[in-house]
């Protein structure tokens, strides 16, 4: 890197210098182009002042509301009062401010001689917060600006942008470079969608519509300047999905197979038992994509324990039966291991010969199962990412299968995929999607859910406990393993350094030697190497620890019955999507299995982990998290993500609507994308790039 490329390009902006292109950096805004990606999460009408005693109510609403404490940033027109300067270590100056309709007390720090007297008439702009004055809530204003009006001067506001913000780089900071750079910014702003796309639905120019996002003249003008925005960014997600998926039908190259319709009923009778109506439903759209010649490529989603291992292995069946290969990738060892114990004796029946290919596999052994696949003498093959490996080849592979798929790159994923021409892919995942995020998120793929888990299962308690009542929960720990259970207690961090409560590390020590000193106590984290992972993951699953201390790692697929609890402290650490899987991990014998989160004593987080302890529903609570999170954004809870959609897909899902068949009917139009007007668009979608931003060129 050269000296000059050392200094930040950000520092060619108006107003920016080296502290604070820094101060970007730690946002991940290291230039003009990626702050052209930075909109406001939110806006502040500061058109007119607002009325001391609304802001008087509003603090008081939120302090009691907890969820965020903070205090937030106001103005206020009114009269001083009084105003004295106290001298301590910093200079702290106070004030009272009145409009007629409340009154405010004002306070400066640091701030010595400042010029105000009683009368003046002030504008203040600051952070309003609540304290306790002898037991009484009082609103306090640290002004952050102010200014003395003329008597006769108008207050001249605005509608403010808020944007995502730091500590140390604060809303008002980025406003203020944005709002002084504009014109610098627009042209890194590219549009993709054609104009008369765009004002065929009534939208206006894409770069005006920027420029308003951060200067709007009203707040209804924000709305529609967005829209504008949402709307891009989502006609170019719909409109990489609708090329790929063209280009995977046009191109077909797989096979097509059909299977004559004993198959499925001869496998249901060696299973002994009935397939679920959902699973059947699977079935028979797996089969359907199969029939075909284009490539299948489908996402199938179910609950942990929902069955879907049987679907996979139904389509499995139907590929062997016309004389192709499976693959079946999982992202851990003791997953694929799983897999292939189950699956194997399974299919054997049908004359299908099950292998598993694991990085940890002896040289010999390795050789004997990749001689196999390539010669075909092995139908399935199921494995971890040992499967990609250049040496491994197949000689008629037909169906692709992905375990977990997003704990794949996607790179490892076209890598199996490349393993043949054009194989049915089918990925699978038990993290339940809600249908709005899965048309954006995985908008190439065709979506199946299974909704229905097989009868007879007892549905796993679930208790919500506070802090301070913990050891409650180790004492039914405790009294589980008397009766020859196992526990799992999960933490939300490895060590200290991730400003945790509880962490692994420290926990371990706690649980040994104070909490089940007379219990097997085993640890499993991400930061173990995969054969210790694995061989923490075995000894449990063989029985030889009691409970297992476990960061999320647990978090997948790992099947031990005989887990009948599931501890999870700091639950308020955890997305309730994650603590659902979480809990996934019991209740997969026979033993009626118990879920209990522990939530910090006092009023935070509760309510959120009272969605888990009322409902197993996976996907009720992955739409509640979605809400939840998208809630989370509006109200400012400070993520970095400066960079991701713009639009929710739960809130804005009728532009996304708008934005599908608009791609769908250019793509229909032009399938290849070989119209000269249509070049920047097939740049865009041939770049492989899915997760940059949508419409903003870095
Ligand atoms: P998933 O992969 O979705 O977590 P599995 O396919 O591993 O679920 O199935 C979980 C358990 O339920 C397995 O023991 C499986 O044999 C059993 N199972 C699957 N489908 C049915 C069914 N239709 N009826 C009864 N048991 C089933
Ligand atoms: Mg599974």
């Amino acid at each position: 890197m050269t000296a000059a490329a050392a200094k930040s390009s950000l520092e060619r902006l108006h107003g920016v210098g080296h502290a604070l292109a820094e101060r970007f950096h730690a946002l991940d805004i290291d230039s003009p182009a990626a702050l052209a990606r930075v909109l406001p999460r939110d806006y502040k009408d500061w058109r007119t002042p607002v009325r001391i005693a609304e802001i008087v109510r509003d603090a008081i609403a939120r302090h009691g509301a907890a969820e965020s404490a903070d205090s937030e940033e106001t103005i206020a027109v009114g009269e001083l009062t009084n105003a004295r300067e106290i001298r301590a270590r910093v200079a702290i100056v106070t004030g009272d401010l009145t409009d007629g309709s409340g009154r405010l007390k004002l306070t400066w720090f640091g701030r010595r001689g400042l010029k105000l007297n009683a009368g003046d008439r002030l504008f203040v702009h600051g952070r309003a917060q609540v304290k306790f004055v002898r037991g009484a809530p009082t609103v306090e204003l640290n002004v952050l600006q102010h200014k003395v009006l003329e008597p006769e001067e108008a207050y001249r506001g605005a509608v403010v942008p808020v944007y995502r913000a730091s500590k140390d780089l604060p809303s008002r900071t980025i406003a203020k470079v944005i709002d002084t750079n504009l014109e610098e910014l627009v042209p890194y702003v590219r549009p993709l969608v054609p104009e008369a796309l765009a004002t065929s639905r009534g939208f206006g120019d894409l770069l005006e519509a920027w420029r308003r996002v951060h200067r709007p003249a009203s707040p209804e003008e924000a709305v529609a300047a967005r829209e504008r925005l949402i709307y891009e960014e989502f006609f170019g997600i719909a409109l990489r999905a609708t090329y790929e998926r063209a280009r995977r039908r046009a191109a077909g190259g797989a096979p097509a197979l059909t299977a004559d319709a004993n198959l499925l009923a001869a496998f249901e009778d060696a299973l002994g038992f009935r397939f679920t109506n959902a699973q059947r439903r699977a079935i028979h759209e797996i089969y359907g994509d199969m029939a075909h010649d284009a490539p299948m490529n489908r996402l199938l989603q179910g609950d942990v324990g929902s069955g879907k291992t049987l679907v996979a292995a139904s389509a499995v069946l139907l590929a062997a039966r016309a004389g192709f290969q499976s693959a079946l990738m999982a992202p851990t060892e003791i997953l694929a291991s799983q897999h292939a114990a189950k699956l194997a004796p399974l299919l054997l029946p049908f004359g299908i010969r099950t292998e598993a290919l694991f990085g940890s596999l002896g040289a010999r052994d390795r050789e004997r199962v990749r001689g196999r696949l390539e010669s075909g003498e092995a139908e399935l093959v199921v494995g971890t990412h040992a499967l990609i490996e250049d040496d491994v080849v197949f000689k008629r592979l037909g169906l692709a299968i992905v375990d977990e798929q997003h704990r794949f790159g996607v790179r490892q994923r076209a890598k199996l995929r490349s393993k043949s021409r054009a194989p049915h892919t089918l990925y699978m995942t038990a993290t339940p999607i809600p249908r709005t995020l899965a048309q954006t998120k995985y908008a190439d793929l065709d979506l199946t859910t299974i909704d229905e888990l097989p009868p007879g299962r007892t549905p796993i308690e679930t208790f919500v406990l506070r802090e301070s009542r913990k050891s409650l929960a180790y004492a039914f720990v405790r009294k589980n393993v008397a009766q020859g259970r196992q526990a799992y207690v999960v933490v939300p961090a490895i060590d200290e350094s991730e400003d945790a409560r509880s962490s692994a590390v420290a926990e371990l020590e706690l649980l040994r030697r104070d909490v089940f000193p007379t219990l097997r106590v085993g640890l499993l984290h991400g930061r173990l190497t995969p054969r210790e992972k694995d061989a923490a993951m075995s000894s449990f699953a063989r029985g030889e620890i009691d409970v297992l201390l476990a960061t999320t790692v647990v978090e997948v697929g790992v099947d031990v019955p005989n887990a009948s609890v599931m501890l999870i402290l700091d639950a308020d650490r955890f997305g309730l999507a994650q603590l659902h899987q979480l809990r996934g991990r019991v209740g997969r014998g026979v033993a009626r299995s118990y879920c209990i989160l522990i939530a910090p004593d006092g009023r935070d987080g509760i309510r959120r982990l009272d969605v888990l302890a009322a409902t197993t529903d996976g996907f009720a609570i992955a739409e509640e998290d979605l809400k939840l999170r998208s809630e989370g954004d509006l109200t400012g809870s400070a993520q970095a993500g400066l960079t991701t959609l713009i639009g929710d897909i739960g809130r804005d899902f009728a532009i996304y609507a708008m934005a599908k068949a608009d791609a769908e009917s250019l793509i229909a139009a032009d399938a290849g994308l070989r119209l000269e007007a249509h070049g920047a668009l097939r740049r865009f979608v041939d770049d492989d790039a899915p997760d940059a931003s949508i419409f903003l060129s870095s």
